[in-house]
């Protein structure tokens, strides 16, 4: 089939990062294509995502780009008129041992340096805000008000029906297997259904993206990292803010687990080692080992009788940090991936950043954010939130 010139800007995949991109896009004048391979927005790794949305990182790519997530997340439903389900619960960091203290208060100098507000709690302030928490060895934590959570799948349908409004398309069902390159740039791609040509693609493939990177010659360092989630019955209220535990056990580096509005506890747990690959099928060992550590901090979920668990795909870089920007090599190519454990959370501020990009209005602030999240970086450093 003969590409034809409709688009400005095609974006692969309709994921946490490519939804609102297309959104913006779209809402700045610029004609946007949309493909997905799979049948309906958020089907990749959006939709697996537990829905924590926080800006207390410890970088300030990541903060600033959460912070603008965050403003777009918390005045979605008065400004669009959508429920996208947004709870601002706040996130808690505990400490027992005092290693994690001495990371969360240095982390806290950097947060709060970038305006972030949160703050460090006694044991007693904790034992408020976690109820039930185990008093045990604890010492404190922290608490970020501002944080909260959003369903993603609510937050997918809300782009994508105000992307459709502002005039993008979306093709769904259909797998991109090219890009075309000439002279040095992106001209556009093919699919399994046909090519459409255009001076703008933005590789928003997630998991997957390394595999779209090859059809350029590029090699993006972005592994697919399983991670399990679950949900629990629901029962009343107790508690509101996201529980973060980042003490190491056998098999684990961290869990984070909050309460649903409707009452159901939904959590998930990082592995120590990281399980590499695409296998998304839920495995035994998940459940007894975070449920272990759950109990243990809280002991009243003990009661508590989980309802669902399922696996998805976290976009893993070296570093934990997302890999945005143009591609030096292929005009015209620009890169939103590697999203890591947040990209629900980065989404919109990354949609956001992708179009200033495109319409050559990048701040100051802008370029510095992008040199943290360059593709050509050493990838040395490590992440200390994941
Ligand atoms: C258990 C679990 C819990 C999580 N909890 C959170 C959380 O609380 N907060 C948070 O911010 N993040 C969380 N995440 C991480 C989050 O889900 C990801 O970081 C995020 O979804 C990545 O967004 P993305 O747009 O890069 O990828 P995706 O949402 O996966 O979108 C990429 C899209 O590209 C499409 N695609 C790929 N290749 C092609 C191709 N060749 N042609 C056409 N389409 C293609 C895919 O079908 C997919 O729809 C969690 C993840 C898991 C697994």
């Amino acid at each position: 089939m003969q590409p034809s010139k409709d688009y400005d800007a095609i974006v692969i995949g309709s994921g946490s990062v490519g939804t609102p991109t297309a959104l913006f896009l779209a809402e700045a004048g610029i004609r946007t294509l949309v493909i997905d391979r799979l049948a309906s927005p958020g089907q990749g790794s959006n939709k697996r995502a537990i829905g924590g949305l926080r800006a207390t990182h410890s970088d300030p790519a990541k903060i600033r780009l959460c912070l603008r997530s965050l403003d777009i997340f918390r005045s979605w439903k008065e400004r669009r008129g959508d429920d996208i389900e947004w709870h601002q619960g706040g996130y808690s960091y505990v400490a027992y041992r005092p290693e994690e203290e001495k990371t969360l208060k240095e982390l806290l100098v950097i947060q709060q340096s970038f305006g972030l507000n949160i703050r460090w709690h006694d044991r007693g302030e904790l034992q408020e805000i976690i109820p039930g928490i185990n008093p045990l060895g604890l010492i404190g934590g922290t608490l970020s008000p501002d944080d909260g959570h959003a369903s993603p799948l609510r937050t997918a349908e809300a782009f994508y029906f105000h992307a459709l409004k502002a005039g993008a398309e979306f093709h769904f069902n259909e797998r991109v297997v090219g890009l075309v390159v000439g002279g040095g740039r992106v001209r556009g791609l093919r699919t399994d259904r046909g090519g459409y040509a255009a001076d703008i693609v933005i590789n928003a493939a997630g998991a997957w993206a390394s595999e779209v990177g090859k059809f350029a010659g590029l090699d993006i360092p972005v592994t697919p990292d399983q991670h399990e989630g679950a949900v629990t019955e629901a029962v009343a209220p107790f508690l509101e803010p996201m529980v973060v535990d980042i003490r190491p056990a056998p098999g684990t580096a961290n869990y984070y687990f909050y309460q649903h509005a409707t009452g159901q506890v939904i959590f998930c747990i990082t592995p120590n080692p990281s399980l590499w690959g695409y296998d998304d099928r839920e495995t035994s060992g998940f459940l007894p080992m975070v449920a272990r550590r759950m109990v243990g901090l809280v002991p009243r979920l003990g009661n508590l009788r989980v309802r669902r668990t399922w696996r998805g795909l976290y976009p893993m870089t070296p570093d934990g940090f997302p890999i945005v920007g143009r591609v030096g090599e292929v005009e015209g190519l620009l890169l939103a991936v590697g999203m890591c454990g947040q990209g629900f959370m980065l989404g919109p501020g990354v949609g956001e950043l992708i179009v200033r990009i495109v319409q050559k209005e990048l701040t100051p602030q802008d370029e510095e954010v992008l040199s943290y999240l360059s593709p050509y970086r050493e990838f040395k450093g490590r992440e200390k939130l994941q």
